[in-house]
């Protein structure tokens, strides 16, 4: 019942994933409809019920610009899973400020960088250029289209592409 289950808004865009124990939830209380089963059924005393896979809600919820939450995950994910110095993808990643907090460096998108910890302590409490070390990539943040924010889960669930492909 944890299974992850994509939410579509009532005009088709991907909005969300939630519990497959929520969607079947959202779906008897006549608030999302089942668009995709491909996971057979939940068989109940008194009935049985498909086991969704991709649901759309009936009335269209209105949300802000999504965007991706800055995590240390999601600082890996952006840059690669590679030290952004070094270029290297065989080591333990670290999250790097690109200018230092002591220096009044932020904790946001443009300002940290995933690093290798040879590459972390070597470049230490100074900025890149004192260093004299150089970044592969100025930092961003990353889009918010669909494809990113759940480009993680299609590994697991191959069948969500269609639904998420394009938003
Ligand atoms: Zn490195």
């Amino acid at each position: 019942m944890q299974e992850p289950v994509l939410v579509l808004n009532a005009n088709f865009e991907p909005i969300h994933v939630c519990s497959t124990r929520r969607a079947l939830g959202l779906i008897l209380d006549g608030k999302a409809n089942l668009i995709l089963n491909g996971r057979g059924y939940i068989h109940t005393i008194s009935q049985t019920l498909p086991r969704p896979s991709v649901i759309r809600l009936e009335s269209q919820i209105h949300r802000p610009r999504p965007h991706v939450k800055l995590t240390r995950r999601e600082i890996f994910r952006r840059d690669n899973y590679t030290c952004q110095y070094c270029g290297r993808r065989d080591v333990p990643l670290t999250v790097d400020h690109v200018i230092p907090r002591h220096m009044g460096g932020q904790h946001n998108w443009t300002n940290l960088v995933a690093a290798c910890s040879p590459c972390n302590h070597r470049k230490g409490g100074r900025k890149v250029e004192e260093a004299h070390m150089h970044l592969a990539h100025i930092p961003k943040e990353p889009p918010a289209n669909a494809a990113y924010i759940f480009g993680r889960h299609l590994s697991d669930n191959g069948e969500w592409e269609p639904y998420i492909s394009g938003w």
